[in-house]
């Protein structure tokens, strides 16, 4: 019997929006495809805070920040500073759960496994980067498509060639994250509209549907499509916003209603609440626990501005979204188009970004396709993001990841009994 395969694909920022746009444009031809060997998840949620370090930790180890303690940044009320927690990953990942189990594992510029547990010129868990840098998704699948070529890859200074591919690859390219936001990206410049910007997206997204393809060409000619499974997903959305920032009003409304609200930076002793930007949305950590008066007041001040689109409370954060206890006693989510960011945008053009609840960030892209994946072409149940490994680990090699907490979702393969049967010898 073939060993399992399992590849993972991340394309940061793809919002599940950009596929419905490709799709009325009737440039989706490639997922459609692509489709067809599985099915799309057209309900796929991102999580809290949907930033693309917390987001990625949480999809590699099935589970939110109350185990990678990581969602993005934190006030620490104690040293009287932000503190960043850039690549913090306290759970146990996909690659360190199959490594642990006797399986081979890599990935290729997945920046949250790097040395962790993937190294370069490790062949068990071997890390690649591409000979180019920067490098974009072109760069990077033609690394994947030698690998699955069965033709020599370089991790660091050692030549590999797998005759098959590793039992788990994780691959991550940001081209489309780039784009989103409106950064001048490669031969992109910054845009002056939304729309301009679409069109560079989806020119990309055309891109990234035929590589995928070439790839799964590839692996179908080797015979290795047969006992895989490949799953194609995002960490989080985008959403545009405009023009002036309602974080000085929302300073002056807390203020005019008795709350000593400030910046991190601007902190006294008076300060009860501290308001910590970051693009669209805002957190509020309070000094001390506010009084049920306080509460109260500062919900009505907060959910009364005309540009808050959800106000959401810590008790809410830890149930719903598994947010850890370090995180914001509020989060304010303003309505798409309106931000928090810490400066103004300029007329001329616009910024977007997915710190938000709005549906661009939130509903995100997946699909899985593969030889033994259900032919259901489209599964609407509200999946996710924390479910989809813990879900393919199960089923393809009955491995569990330590600290996962996403939900095991059944009836994604044919056959799914012999599967986990054989995933248990293994
Ligand atoms: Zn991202
Ligand atoms: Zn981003």
């Amino acid at each position: 019997m073939a060993h399992k395969k399992l590849v993972y694909i991340n394309i940061d920022g793809f919002s599940f929006s950009y596929l419905e746009r490709l799709k009325r444009k009737g440039k989706a031809g490639g997922f459609q495809r692509l489709q067809n060997d599985g099915f799309l998840f057209t309900g796929l949620r991102s999580g809290l805070v949907s930033i693309t370090n917390p987001m990625q930790s949480a999809i590699l180890c099935g589970a939110w920040s109350e185990k990678t303690h990581n969602f993005y940044q934190h006030y620490d009320l104690n040293e009287g500073r932000v503190i960043k927690h850039k690549r913090t990953f306290c759970a146990e990942n996909a690659a360190q759960a199959l490594l642990r189990t006797g399986h081979t594992v890599a990935s290729i510029h997945q920046f949250m496994l790097e040395n962790n547990p993937c190294r370069e010129g490790d062949a068990q868990c071997a890390y690649f980067r591409c000979g180019k840098d920067p490098s974009d998704s072109r760069d990077r699948f033609a690394l994947l498509k030698r690998m699955a070529l069965g033709q020599a890859v370089y991790t660091g200074e050692r030549k590999i060639v797998y005759s098959e591919l590793p039992d788990f690859t994780a691959f991550y390219i940001d081209d489309i994250d780039s784009l989103g936001h409106n950064n001048a990206y490669g031969p992109y410049p910054k845009r002056a509209t939304f729309e301009e910007r679409q069109r560079d997206i989806e020119k990309r997204l055309e891109v990234i549907q035929q590589e995928l393809e070439d790839f799964v060409d590839i692996c179908k000619q080797r015979g290795l499509f047969q006992n895989m499974a490949i799953l194609i997903t995002t960490d989080h959305g985008m959403t545009p916003f405009y023009g002036k920032s309602s974080l000085p009003d929302l300073l002056v409304r807390l203020n005019g209603a008795g709350i000593k609200a400030t910046l991190p930076e601007m902190r006294t002793t008076d300060t009860q609440v501290i308001v910590l930007p970051y693009t669209i949305e805002a957190s509020l950590y309070c000094i001390h626990p506010l009084t049920q008066e306080q509460r109260q007041t500062l919900l009505k001040v907060c959910r009364s501005a005309p540009y808050m689109q959800q106000v959401l409370e810590k008790e809410e954060m830890r149930h719903r979204y598994g947010m850890d206890s370090r995180g914001p006693d509020f989060l304010l989510c303003p309505h798409a188009g309106s931000h928090f960011y810490h400066k103004d945008v300029s007329e001329d053009t616009f910024g977007a970004s997915h710190d938000s609840l709005d549906e661009t960030s939130q509903h995100i892209f997946g699909m899985l396709i593969g030889g033994k994946v259900r032919h259901l072409v489209d599964y609407p149940e509200a999946v996710s993001a924390i479910d989809l490994l813990p879900t393919l680990l199960h089923t393809q090699f009955g491995c569990t990841m330590r600290d996962s907490t996403g939900k095991i979702w059944h009836g994604w393969f044919e056959d799914n009994q012999s599967m986990e049967r054989i995933g248990a010898f293994e």
